[in-house]
C-alpha cells in the first residue's frame, strides 16, 4: 500500500493522475483542470458531446 498524502474523504477524493498543470483526475475518473485549462476543455468536452449527439438525452429528468 502507497501511503497518499490525500484523504479519501476530501472533495477531490484520491488523486489517481495529476499533471504538472495542476490538472488531476481522481480514483473515481473525476476530472478536475487548473485554471488554464478549464475553459478550454469544458469546450473540448461540449464539442465533443455535441459530435456524439448526447444532446438527445437532455429531457431524461421529465
Ligand atoms: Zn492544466
Amino acid at each position: 500500500m502507497t501511503k497518499h498524502k490525500y484523504r479519501k474523504l476530501t472533495v477531490e477524493g484520491e488523486i489517481a493522475t495529476r499533471w504538472i498543470c495542476g490538472c488531476f483526475e481522481t480514483a473515481d475518473g473525476f476530472f478536475k483542470f487548473c485554471k488554464s485549462h478549464s475553459e478550454p476543455m469544458k469546450k473540448t468536452i461540449e464539442a465533443q458531446i455535441d459530435e456524439l449527439d448526447m444532446t438527445l438525452v437532455v429531457d431524461e429528468k421529465g
